[in-house]
């Protein structure tokens, strides 16, 4: 297929066979598969590559809030991810000595009755293998690298670093922080001066983090795995490093050359010294620390993460769109990152739905300018949020004032901070799922777009 053709036909839907947009899906994270295994159940051809031969067992655990449960309903997966997760109560707040402070309760406690469902943590290679087993193998391409991408008139093209080539109507750049579709879009925006200014500059982080898995621990050594409930406990170092480390400017230039790795083990090593001695709240006497989660560690299964925060402006560009972390990484403080790339994974699934049989460029685009309409405010509320949560475990003044407010939260902003639960967005094209809550869901703009229908007068499309 040429892409770009020096001289194009006119479009008539009417000469044309009937046919669905093919997508192309670039990064096999949560948001990627999560949009994968919702195409799964259309009539809409997709295919998803992923650079990993494997997906890796990296990271910890996962916390899932009420908003995603109409999704895993409409999957047919809840029950499944309720039996392989464990509900969250609150997020407590604890000084050194391991005495808790405080508990966060808003969004856990009463989640199910007010929102439908519990807010729930799950290990992250666990989740990850239920929605890898939503997508049917001949679709998933692994060891695939996407390097450059080629889009126009006629349709898109990605080329892989083994030299596979693959065409589609729609590219999805679902590859994470360091999008390679988002560097190839931005840099052909430059090209054209079409490129926002903010969006031309690298992605700030503050935050380095360590993540790990340990093997699976018996009651005796963390008494808390008795109970029914998970404990989420955050201490506050006072002058110690902790899990969580802010960066001066000379720590962020220590911390620069492994930016390009989302999860690079290679570092790992260091940092886990520097904060072995940090403590831990097991539920019992045993007084351990994170040397003692460290050592029942496999060391390949820790890794040193950058956090970087940001919200691109440009979202998509002629047949490219990105979602997920690849158009707004948000701090993994507030527990939100995966949950607005799967928020976007539906709103988009419904956008591209809703395309007219054999769309043209400029369809493609409305689509994709209305999902990003759709998105934009809940993910610059969810940046905000994550922000207020990521100062409960700073130093300084300003933390210090933040944990105050937490404390003492009346109850007004309690639930003006739960607003975002409010955020329940359905797949339009599977059967609506009604889930009994106090507060009502909000109006979901993109859930009005109809499934296109083939007339009988020779491929003429429209909507209804
Ligand atoms: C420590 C930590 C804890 C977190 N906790 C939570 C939480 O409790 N709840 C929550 O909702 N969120 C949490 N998050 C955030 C969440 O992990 C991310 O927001 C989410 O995983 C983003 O998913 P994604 O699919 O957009 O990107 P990613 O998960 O980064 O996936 C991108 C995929 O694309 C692949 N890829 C990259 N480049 C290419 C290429 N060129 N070609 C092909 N494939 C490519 C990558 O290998 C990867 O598999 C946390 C994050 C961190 C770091």
């Amino acid at each position: 297929m040429e892409i770009n053709p020096a001289v194009t036909f006119k479009h008539d839907r009417k000469l044309m066979h009937a046919k669905r947009p093919k997508v192309l899906i670039v990064g096999a994270g949560l948001g990627g598969l999560t949009l994968a295994a919702i195409l799964q159940k259309s009539d809409i051809p997709y295919e998803i590559f992923e650079r990993a031969p494997q997906v890796k067992p990296l990271g910890s655990a996962m916390t899932l809030n009420a908003t995603v449960a109409p999704l895993l309903y409409q999957l047919g997966i809840a029950e499944e991810f309720n039996a392989m997760s464990k509900v969250v109560p609150s997020i407590q707040v604890a000084s050194e000595d391991r005495q808790v402070q405080f508990a966060i309760t808003g969004g856990f406690d009463g989640a199910k009755e007010r929102y439908g469902a519990d807010t729930r943590i799950i290990s992250r290679p666990v989740l990850y293998d239920l929605f890898m087993r939503q997508v049917p193998t001949e679709h998933l391409h692994l060891s695939k690298k996407v390097l450059t991408t080629k889009q126009g008139g006629n349709g898109i093209l990605i080329r892989c670093s083994d030299g596979t080539e693959y065409e589609g109507d729609i590219l999805v750049g679902a590859d994470g922080a360091h999008s390679a579709i988002r560097q190839n879009m931005y840099a052909q925006l430059k090209k054209d001066k079409k490129l926002p200014s903010s969006d031309d500059v690298p992605l700030p982080f503050s935050i380095v983090c360590l993540v790990g898995q340990t093997r699976p621990l018996t009651p005796e050594e963390i008494p808390f795995l008795a109970e029914e409930k998970c404990q989420f406990i955050r201490i506050v170092g006072d002058d110690k490093p902790y899990a969580v480390q802010f960066l001066d400017s000379e720590t962020s230039k220590e911390n620069d050359y492994f930016r390009n790795s989302e999860w690079g083990p290679e570092a790992a090593g260091a940092m886990c010294d520097k904060v072995r001695d940090f403590p831990v709240i097991t539920g019992g006497d045993n007084r351990l620390t994170i040397g003692d989660l460290i050592d029942w560690t496999p060391k390949e299964y820790i890794s040193k993460v950058m956090l970087e925060e940001k919200v691109f402006k440009t979202w998509h560009s002629c047949r490219t769109v990105l979602l997920g972390d690849a158009c707004h990484k948000l701090n993994p403080s507030g527990g939100s990152g995966a949950v607005n790339a799967m928020h976007d994974a539906i709103v988009l699934a419904n956008y591209i739905n809703g395309l007219p049989l054999h769309p043209v460029v400029e369809e493609i685009e409305q689509a994709f300018a209305a999902y990003k309409a759709d998105r934009i405010e809940w993910v610059e509320r969810a940046f905000a949020t994550s922000q207020m949560a990521q100062s409960m475990v700073a130093k300084g003044f300003k933390a210090t004032m933040m944990r105050l407010v937490l404390k003492n939260m009346p109850e007004f902003m309690r639930r003006r901070a739960e607003q975002m639960f409010t955020y329940r967005p359905q797949v339009s094209f599977l059967p609506q799922v009604k889930i009994e809550a106090l507060i009502k869901p909000v109006a979901q703009p993109s859930l009005k777009v109809k499934t296109p229908v083939e007339q009988n007068d020779g491929g003429v499309v429209k909507a209804v």
